[in-house]
């Protein structure tokens, strides 16, 4: 077997570690028999799949006991649309920090349900930083402050945690969750699809502080309805029981390593590595975020040309690593440098970086 450093933005690469266990797993899952895939969401072992899948993430990010987590459906987009459906309504305000591609589709969909104030932008400078809390115009009377804290897209990530000012604060963390610590008790509500640091595509993550849970609104179709997630666990309709299975061998690979610190300071050396690499090159690479605002797990970057940024993505997948190009909006090359990206596989990509350099 031959295994790539896969670079992509997502779905990415998983831990081999977690990979190695649902392969063992997978025919006869701990003597029953059939595969995960096959069990009834009702049974006794699909729930403690559930419940330890919960234990580990309550465990790693040191969620608050009262705080409801969830796992839908739909990936990350549909809580674009669920939660101003549930929290906002036509004569309050909402507030957006519009950082990216994934903060204006958030914003598209909370117009449909109420007003939006955009609490910060960067969409002038083309995503290239992250506004500052002194930068944030808050409103006085906002039911909640929307954030996105890592853009997947741009390359930028929050060096800070915005304060609300006694607001709920939500968080869009699909492409930085469990990648370093952070205070839950911060948030009224995070949500994330999976398929970035914690598993495969087809579950979103969410964890919701219960005070702000008992805000919603009431009259809506049921499956849209967090009260009717929160009431049922996560079983409401048949669960993606599968990719949340996964998500609990993802966590438990975090849980061996050492935890969120060993991840972060594995994460911080990827990071530090790579831009090292990009501000060492003498103008060869060009980072396209301004560095206070660079992001730890996507980082963006431009070479001369595009014919050679074309280059490089080729001769880089033909050196197995794959996944570089980067997105159609920014262009260039971008680097996803996710939890299950081995430093091994940055230490080869700068390798990589430097005698592409000399060669062109
Ligand atoms: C990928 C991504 C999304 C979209 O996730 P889906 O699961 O495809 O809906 C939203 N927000 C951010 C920050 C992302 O990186």
């Amino acid at each position: 077997m031959n295994r790539v450093f896969n670079f992509s933005p997502g779905p990415a690469t998983l831990p081999i570690e977690a990979l190695e266990v649902a392969k063992n797993e997978f025919l006869d899952y701990k003597g029953l028999g059939m595969s995960v895939f096959e069990m009834s969401h009702r049974s006794k072992d699909y729930e403690a799949i559930l419940e330890e899948t919960k234990a580990l993430l309550k465990k790693q990010l040191g969620i608050p006991d009262n705080y409801h987590i969830l796992f839908l459906g739909g990936g990350a987009s549909m809580q674009f649309a669920m939660i101003p459906m549930n929290f906002l309504s036509a004569d309050r305000t909402a507030d957006y920090i519009n950082t990216g591609a994934w903060s204006q589709k958030a914003i598209s969909e909370a117009k449909l349900f109420g007003k939006v104030n955009i609490a910060g932008s960067s969409e002038e400078a083309k995503f290239t930083f992250i506004p500052a809390q002194n930068e944030l115009k808050l409103s006085s009377d906002a039911v909640y402050v929307h954030m996105t804290s890592n853009n997947t897209i741009f390359g930028s990530q929050f060096p800070y945690w915005p304060d609300p000012h006694g607001k709920p604060l939500i968080c869009d963390m699909s492409s930085d969750i469990l990648s370093r610590k952070i205070d839950v008790s911060k948030f009224a509500f995070i949500y994330a699809g999976a398929q970035k640091n914690i598993g495969p595509a087809g579950v979103t993550v969410i964890i919701m502080n219960p005070d702000f849970a008992a805000k919603q609104k009431s009259g809506l179709p049921k499956i849209l309805s967090y009260a009717t997630h929160i009431k049922e666990n996560s079983l409401y309709n048949t669960p993606p029981a599968y990719n949340i299975y996964m998500i609990k061998l993802v966590l438990q690979w975090v849980d061996q390593i050492g935890g969120l610190a060993e991840v972060e300071k594995r994460n911080r050396i990827k990071k530090d590595m790579l831009y090292g690499a990009v501000d060492n090159s003498g103008g060869y690479y060009r980072g396209t975020v301004r560095p206070d605002s660079r992001s730890g797990m996507n980082a963006t970057m431009r070479l001369g040309s595009e014919e050679l940024e074309e280059k490089f993505v080729k001769e880089a997948k033909a050196a197995g690593m794959i996944g570089l190009k980067g997105h159609r909006s920014v262009g260039g090359i971008r680097v996803s440098m996710y939890n299950a990206l081995p430093v091994a596989g940055i230490e080869k990509l700068v390798e990589f970086m430097a005698d592409f350099k000399k060669k062109n």
